[in-house]
């Protein structure tokens, strides 16, 4: 039987490149997005040109009832899941916490910190084996920004970066018995739109270049690294936190 994961924000970056190498490595694929369509389609269409099988759903992370909708749509489409992905992130423009405003604040935390935990718990509900579940595997992306803090740049961001990791060090010895593992990578500098997205489409090639590789990482570097966490090849991992930065 071939295994289901589930990842969130899989229209464009790092959760593209890792729904693609999954599918490539055997899995199905459930994702979600929040509004790209045409970024969806492209990873639809990517999956299913190499003979993958590929559901995507529409909803934001942070609202519950969207979180449970793609695991529901996951197990009409596949069954049981054994994989979680939880990549979706956004981030604000660059500015010091004393010029940020409430809103913005609350949008990072709902997006990066609640629809990590909403994702990871719908996934624990249904992998568990103490639930009936065949166990399986969580990866929540988090960010070099956790260890780094981006001092004048995005405070709020790396916080709940920092978060993502208590989280995933707590959630990996809580269910570790249940036949979950629980890991973080924590990506550096990559070639995204995320970047673009926070108002700095140079980001990445800006500050690659200053990185101990010279460059910025690619969504595909990032994604061999998800997929082995993913994987069985990683099978007495969990709780670990994994640089993909370039030795930044
Ligand atoms: P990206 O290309 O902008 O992709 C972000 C993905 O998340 C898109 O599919 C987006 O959907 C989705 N998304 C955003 N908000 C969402 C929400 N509320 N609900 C559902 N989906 C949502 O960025 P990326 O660089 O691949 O980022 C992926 C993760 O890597 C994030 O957690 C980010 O913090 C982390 N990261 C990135 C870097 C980097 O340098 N790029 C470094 C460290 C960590 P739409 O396209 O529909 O908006």
């Amino acid at each position: 039987m071939k295994k289901t994961i589930v990842i969130t924000g899989g229209s464009s970056g790092i959760g593209a490149a890792a729904a693609r190498l999954a599918a490539a490595r055997g899995w199905n694929v459930a994702f979600n997005y929040a509004s790209n369509d045409e970024g969806a389609s492209r990873t639809v269409a990517d999956i299913e040109a190499m003979g993958g099988k590929v559901v995507a759903v529409r909803g934001d992370v942070a609202i519950e009832s969207d979180v449970v909708g793609l695991f529901d749509a996951a197990a009409r489409e596949f069954g049981p899941i054994h994989g979680l992905v939880n990549n979706a992130g956004t981030l604000g423009p660059k500015m010091t916490l004393a010029d940020m405003e409430i809103d913005r604040m609350r949008r990072v935390i709902d997006v990066n910190v609640l629809g990590c935990y909403l994702a990871a718990r719908e996934a624990v509900r249904r992998m568990s084996t103490r639930r009936g579940g065949a166990g399986g595997s969580i990866v929540n992306i988090s960010s070099a920004a956790a260890r780094l803090g981006a001092a004048g740049d995005r405070v709020d961001y790396a916080g709940t970066k920092g978060a993502t990791e208590s989280f995933t060090i707590g959630l990996g010895r809580e269910v570790a018995a249940e036949g979950i593992r629980v890991n973080a990578i924590r990506p550096g500098i990559i070639e995204t739109e995320f970047h673009a997205r926070g108002g700095e489409p140079n980001r990445a090639a800006d500050l690659g270049a200053g990185t101990p590789m010279g460059r910025a990482g690619t969504s595909d570097e990032v994604a061999e690294a998800v997929v082995w966490l993913l994987s069985d090849q990683s099978s007495y991992v969990t709780g670990a936190i994994l640089d993909v930065t370039g030795g930044r």
